[in-house]
């Protein structure tokens, strides 16, 4: 088993840090806001490690809570030393800027949302998404006129989220025999969505009943503006 994990996982911690872009921190305690990567310093709003380059390249643990680090006495726990000139001067700058700053023992971090109005899911997702071009593949798919179960099937293979044998074997689950590949097939290549949905023998015998013929290289999304070019 990878020790990391599957990548599904990987990409819902990443969501923590996307998390963390679009939110403030008052301070109570300071024990559980991050020093270098929220946002809780003066009237900055970026965190301090999109600040300070320099010192950020020489911290030990980039994610020390914020009390952690202003009540250190010990340089040593918390760089790598020495410090180059420019970090130096970075953590002076920083030293300074913390000074004033005064930690509630009896009261916790408080966490607003930056994003201009109370958090919804809606407001998050079109922050997060604000920079992507969706393929027009998915326009097509959420207009056609169709159930939205098949809808739901079809967002998911575009996606390569479906539980695919190769898909299976990328998420570390185990199947009998220790077999990814197809089942339909006599000389079985890897069951990805391309091959169970447009390559493989069988996939091309159904279509054929509705007069259908894809082209036989390209990922999904590929196939998919091939198949609609010719076929209108
Ligand atoms: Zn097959």
């Amino acid at each position: 088993m990878d020790p990391v994990g599957s990548f599904r996982w990987r990409d819902v911690m990443q969501l923590s840090d996307v998390f963390r872009g679009i939110t403030r921190v008052t301070l109570g305690n300071g024990s559980s806001s991050l020093f270098w990567k929220d946002v809780w310093f003066d009237d900055c709003d970026t965190p301090l490690m999109e600040i300070y380059h320099g010192a950020f390249s020489f911290y030990i643990n980039e994610d020390e809570p914020v009390a952690k680090i202003i009540t250190a006495t010990d340089p040593s726990l918390i760089f790598h030393l020495p410090l180059s000139t420019q970090a130096r001067e970075e953590v002076r700058g920083i030293q300074q800027g913390t000074m004033h700053v005064l930690l509630d023992e009896g009261c916790t971090d408080a966490w607003e949302c930056n994003l201009g109005g109370a958090f919804s899911s809606k407001l998050y997702y079109d922050n997060c998404l604000r920079d992507t071009a969706a393929d027009d593949a998915f326009r097509w798919l959420w207009k056609a006129k169709s159930p939205i179960k098949f809808k739901m099937f079809g967002w998911l293979s575009f996606l390569d989220r479906l539980n695919t044998r190769n898909m299976l074997r990328r998420t570390h689950f185990v199947m009998e025999g220790n077999t990814y590949t197809c089942m339909l097939c006599q000389n079985p290549p890897k069951e990805t969505v391309e091959h169970l949905f447009f390559t493989c023998p069988f996939s091309q015998q159904c279509w054929d009943k509705v007069g259908m013929l894809w082209p036989s290289t390209g990922n999904r999304l590929a196939l998919l503006h091939a198949g609609r070019e010719h076929w209108r």
